[in-house]
């Protein structure tokens, strides 16, 4: 048996481990709510962490063993929800720091769901489709005691996809004896997914920009675009602003980026890379450099890619008058105070990218009632959900004179915090 050893890819830049920036964020909140010390120490821990060998055997006749996490941190709203990734740089660190977003993006938004996260230290392009339904199905059996429609509830995250997505709830549903569709979201549309699903995130960033702009009072047509990361957030993004009247001009994935001034074709971008894989070969406009795109003098920067790239280095030339985080995590928070001195409208992660896990409620809904939603009618109850919450955090950032930041934590906080004090503490 030999044990898996793979470098921690550079998901994130080394400024400081995800966990503390999610401390420090959340600390800044529960200062300013005069939250009891002991439920803040309660409320920043995660509620269970689990960690799992995941033993494969491969397909050259190796057997290799993988580690896995779920963490679970709070539950005290409904369910823990949140993605799985499969990738070389999981580590219980950022696991639970995602897991804590979860919880946050879940209350702001008002779902009654709590939050928690899983991975897998794994390298998928490097594997087959065989090893990784392998590796899912081992996941899942060792990480079972905790999922289950009304206690945890994954989806699709980095590397993982629809696929991944069945493959759990075959593998769910074969020890329970009965399918249950509710256990994950993120399914393919004929095993339960919901129509909208794939572009919410997406759609939900191109609602954030076009309520902070309202809320400057500046018009969203013709207002110009750089999105970086052209992936599912990034592309949908572009895409739909593209539709709102504003010109996107630039965009930009891991093989770097393009600029056109007068403008670039977010679909046809989006169709080169569905052919093939990533923009590069895509001719139009210039080539730069992702460094460059994220200083470019546009109205609405959208990271879409990857944490911490808008660091204290950058913040200085950071010329985007609104930035929309599509990522988890793309500003760290040295940056954050650098950017709101400078008046750079910022609408933070677990309100901006919230998209995705509101379309993943209404599927385990619809899930559960056995019955299926026209996506009309998802779009129209997404648009609800997120402009009411947009509403509800610009309104208190105002009355606490505090960014959209810590006033999206101070709104999802306050309402964990509530939930504990009503239930009380079970000894
Ligand atoms: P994806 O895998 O579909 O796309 C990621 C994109 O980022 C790709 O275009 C990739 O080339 C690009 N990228 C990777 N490394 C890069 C680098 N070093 N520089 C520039 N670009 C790079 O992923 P996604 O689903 O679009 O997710 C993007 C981000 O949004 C992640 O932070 C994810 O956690 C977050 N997010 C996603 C969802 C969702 O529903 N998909 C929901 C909430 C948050």
């Amino acid at each position: 048996m030999t044990a898996v050893e793979l470098a921690p890819a550079p998901t994130r830049a080394p400024e400081e481990s995800a966990f503390s920036a999610m401390a420090s964020r959340f600390d800044a909140a529960a200062e300013r709510l005069e939250l009891e010390p002991g439920l803040a120490d309660l409320l920043r821990q995660p509620e269970k962490q689990i960690t799992v060998a995941v033993p494969v055997m491969m397909d050259d006749g190796r057997l290799e063993v993988f580690t896995g996490h779920r963490v679970l941190h709070s539950t005290v709203r409904g369910p823990g929800k949140g993605g799985i990734r499969f990738d070389p740089g999981v580590s219980l660190d950022e696991v639970s720091a995602l897991a804590a977003w979860m919880t946050w993006k879940c209350a702001v938004v008002s779902l009654p769901f709590g939050g928690a996260k899983g991975g897998v230290r794994c390298d998928p392009p490097a594997m087959s489709r065989g090893e990784l339904e392998r590796l899912t199905r081992r996941y899942t059996a060792g990480i079972i005691a905790t999922l289950g429609p009304d206690s945890d509830v994954p989806a699709p995250d980095v590397n993982t996809s629809e696929q991944v997505m069945a493959w759990i709830l075959d593998t769910y549903s074969m020890h329970t004896g009965h399918t249950e569709l509710g256990v994950v979201t993120g399914k393919p549309a004929d095993l339960g997914g919901s129509p909208g699903r794939r572009e919410a995130t997406g759609r939900g960033v191109t609602l954030m920009a076009s309520l902070a702009l309202q809320h400057l009072g500046w018009p969203l047509r013709n207002a110009t675009v750089a999105v970086q990361g052209y992936g599912n957030v990034g592309s949908v993004a572009a895409r739909l602003l593209a539709l709102e009247g504003c010109r996107v001009v630039a965009i930009g994935d891991r093989t770097g980026a393009i600029y056109s001034k007068t403008g670039i074709d977010a679909v046809e971008a989006a169709n080169w890379v569905a052919r093939h894989g990533t923009l590069e070969g895509y001719r139009s406009g210039d080539r730069i450099s992702n460094a460059e795109l994220l200083t470019l003098p546009v109205d609405i920067l959208v990271p879409a890619a990857l944490g911490n790239v808008i660091t204290a280095q950058n913040a200085g030339q950071i010329r985007a008058r609104v930035i929309i985080e599509g990522a988890n995590g793309p500003t760290t928070p040295e940056a954050d105070a650098l950017l709101e001195k400078r008046g750079i409208l910022v609408v933070p992660d677990i309100l901006a990218n919230a998209g995705g896990v509101t379309v993943s409620h209404f599927e385990w809904v619809q899930n559960r009632s056995g019955w299926s939603w026209s996506e009309a009618t998802v779009n129209e109850r997404l648009k609800e959900i997120l402009s009411r919450s947009f509403r509800e955090v610009l309104e208190l950032s105002r009355i606490r004179r505090v960014s959209l930041r810590t006033a999206a934590y101070m709104q999802a906080i306050g309402r964990v915090a509530a939930v504990h004090r009503m239930r009380g503490l079970y000894a």
